[in-house]
């Protein structure tokens, strides 16, 4: 094997493993809308991806997970996906920076394929009047993915995205649905045991409330 297919992918992010996942955090928290979220770790062998990582590379070429870590001689890569994943959650960016950035649609990457974004806010219809409540999330829970080749040398790919977000009506998951218009972003919400109230509603509620004590 020549040297150069033997680099650990982490000489390619000195950034990140240099800093290292809690100065990261410290970092986001100074802004005060993204102030704290989970980090949710995850490893994988390629060998039990089973073909489903499409990596996007630099020079834009898409190839499988396995591909890219048995043979590319360059590990860095724009962005990554899991293909047929029972529910469609967003893509995996090369830092953590950059999947925040993309999941508000703040930047995109610039590799000419579609990306969707999910803002910072949700709607959903008021339980009493239908009318449409309009509502702010933030970030819950990131996940960073790993995938890993262990051979002569370990090397892997690091890969970020919003995995779980929160408002006051609970958590979401983001999530996308196709159509021939292409991905439209949706978050799946876990609100099952609560109302969702617009204001004149919330209002019309807590005036009853104070005629009856
Ligand atoms: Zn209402």
């Amino acid at each position: 094997m020549e040297h150069s297919s033997c680099i650990s992918a982490g000489h390619f992010w000195p950034g990140i493993y240099k800093m290292g996942i809690l100065d990261l955090l410290s970092k986001f928290k100074s802004k005060k809308e993204e102030a704290s979220f989970e980090i949710d770790n995850c490893r994988f062998s390629v060998d039990d991806c089973n073909n489903r990582i499409t990596v996007i590379m630099r020079d834009g070429t898409r190839n499988n997970a396995a591909e890219v870590l048995k043979n590319a001689n360059d590990l860095r890569f724009i962005r990554f996906f899991i293909c047929e994943e029972e529910l469609r959650k967003p893509q995996f960016a090369p830092s953590l920076e950059e999947a925040i950035d993309w999941f508000f649609g703040k930047s995109y990457p610039n590799d000419g394929y579609r990306l969707t974004s999910w803002g910072k806010s949700s709607k959903m219809k008021c339980t009493f009047c239908e009318s449409m409540v309009i509502f702010p999330f933030h970030i819950k829970k990131i996940e960073r993915l790993t995938i890993y080749w262990q051979h002569i040398d370990l090397r892997e790919i690091v890969g970020w995205r919003v995995s779980e977000v929160e408002s006051e009506f609970g958590n979401g998951i983001p999530t996308k649905y196709f159509t021939i218009r292409g991905d439209h972003p949706v978050i799946k919400w876990d609100i099952l045991r609560k109302k969702i109230l617009c204001t004149r509603c919330a209002k019309q509620l807590e005036e009853n409330d104070d005629r009856q004590n």
